[in-house]
């Protein structure tokens, strides 16, 4: 079953929200429009960052939907 945070994340990333702005083998920069305003996140090896308040207080084993959303969309066009 998904939690909130993934029916959320998968909306995002469904209705396009997502705006990948750098891509390498190791980060991903992204811009995540959400319901409060647009929020930058990061992927890269160390782990994962978002600029909202989820993310900067985030449980460490915990992604925020907006994070998530970056996941997905990533899997997306990986293919
Ligand atoms: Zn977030």
């Amino acid at each position: 079953m998904r939690t909130r945070t993934e029916e959320k994340a998968v909306i995002l990333a469904g209705e396009g929200k997502v705006r990948i702005s750098t891509r390498t083998e190791d980060v991903t920069v992204a811009e995540v429009e959400g319901e409060h305003g647009t929020y930058r996140v990061t992927l890269d090896p160390e782990g994962s960052w978002c600029s909202c308040q989820h993310g900067t207080h985030r449980n460490p084993h915990a992604d925020c939907s907006h994070v998530l959303a970056v996941r997905i969309e990533t899997v997306r066009l990986a293919g």
